[in-house]
């Protein structure tokens, strides 16, 4: 599955969010299993309003929702890089994560200290930068002469090696994460293989006030306007809001949520929010048994998205039978959508669309 790393300074609200969110989980759990599966790891159900259409209309028992897995790595404080708070054990587990959520501290409250004294989101987003693009130098100048011996002895995917972490090494001199290093399509995958902290797409998060979780504040406007600058996204949230409504049964939510005048909780606009930043999508199947959402990343073929559900689908692929959401369900279902001639028939090569409501054959 995807995960999301949840980093920030301390006392901007990280643990508050990550309970919320794990809460807000384990209140949903009749119909949104959920599993902690260490203290600071949590899957959330993703939510999809199409998921109870589908349901509904294919009289389905159950309802499976897709999941993101979020990792609440404490422990970054300036210095980090250089081993201080908790050092290298959370760079680690920040090279594991396919994104990183990143919560800035845009509420003020002079009984929460700030770790610098005063509220400043951009300042603190620079410090969180800066420990990781340090951390990344790092790592990079350790390779560097290994891969010059290796590129001089004629290797030449060293020497292709050494070409990108020396572009990558020059961004993150010039204070650059490396996730805006221009690389060719080819160059991707070994790019990836540098497992670089500030390669990862990163999502901020503007923890305000409870007066401004529909509105924002001009600290989370400064976040804002700086996630544009950087091609990034940004969600203003309240983490204390959503602390307050993580134990309550979804219909009570609503009402909470309109009582606030807000028209989602946060945590709903959070998880999406990341979900389009890893460029995933949602294809379903349904069944008698069970309606369920599968999360692949745009661009996936047939045969590889069936791989989700099992990996023999994938061996054994013979076609993919293809109906789109709104067919589906304007059409009363699979039958009405094939008498009406919208199930599709798709080979080896389709790329799967979003809300696709797929039905794989295969061989065993
Ligand atoms: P972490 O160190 O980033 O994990 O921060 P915590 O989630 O532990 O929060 C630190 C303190 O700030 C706690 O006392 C929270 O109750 C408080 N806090 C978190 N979010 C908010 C908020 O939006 N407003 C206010 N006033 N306090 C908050």
């Amino acid at each position: 599955g995807f995960k999301c790393g949840i980093v920030g300074l301390p006392n901007v609200g990280k643990s508050t969010l990550f309970n919320a969110l794990t809460e807000t989980a384990a209140a949903q759990a009749a119909n949104y299993p959920f599993c902690t599966i260490e203290p600071n790891v949590g899957e959330v159900a993703v939510p999809d309003p199409r998921l109870d259409k589908l349901a509904e209309v294919g009289k389905s028992a159950q309802i499976i929702p897709t999941r993101l897995t979020f990792v609440d790595i404490a422990g970054l404080v300036k210095g980090a890089s250089k081993g201080e708070g908790l050092g290298n054990q959370f760079l680690a587990t920040i090279r594991e994560v396919d994104a990183i959520a990143h919560v800035v501290r845009c509420f003020e409250d002079s009984d929460i200290t700030h770790v610098d004294g005063k509220v400043a989101p951009i300042a603190d987003i620079d410090t969180i930068e800066t420990e990781l693009m340090l951390a990344d130098l790092e790592s990079l100048e350790k390779r560097v002469d290994n891969l010059s011996k290796k590129a001089k002895g004629g290797d030449k995917d060293s020497k292709e090696q050494l070409d990108l972490v020396n572009r990558a090494l020059s961004l993150l001199r010039d204070g650059k994460p490396a996730r805006f290093l221009e690389r060719k399509p080819e160059e991707e995958r070994a790019f990836r293989m540098l497992g670089l902290l500030t390669s990862k797409p990163v999502l901020y998060v503007c923890n305000v006030e409870e007066g401004s979780a529909g509105s924002g504040n001009s600290f989370s406007e400064a976040v804002m306007a700086r996630a544009k600058e950087e091609d990034a996204v940004a969600v203003v949230i309240s983490a204390k809001i959503e602390s307050e409504i993580a134990t309550l049964s979804r219909e009570e939510r609503t009402d909470f949520l309109d009582t606030l005048g807000l028209h989602e909780a946060g945590l709903d606009r959070l998880i999406r929010a990341g979900y389009e930043l890893l460029h995933l999508i949602t294809y379903f199947t349904v069944g008698p048994k069970e309606a369920r959402a599968w999360t692949i990343t745009k661009g996936t073929k047939a045969p590889q998205a069936a791989a989700v559900i099992h990996t023999d689908f994938e061996k054994g692929f013979i076609r993919a039978e293809t109906i789109a959401f709104n067919d589906y369900v304007s059409l009363g279902g699979e039958a009405g959508a094939r008498d009406a001639g919208k199930l599709r028939l798709e080979g080896k090569e389709y790329v799967v669309a979003d809300g696709d409501v797929m039905h794989f054959r295969f061989n065993t």
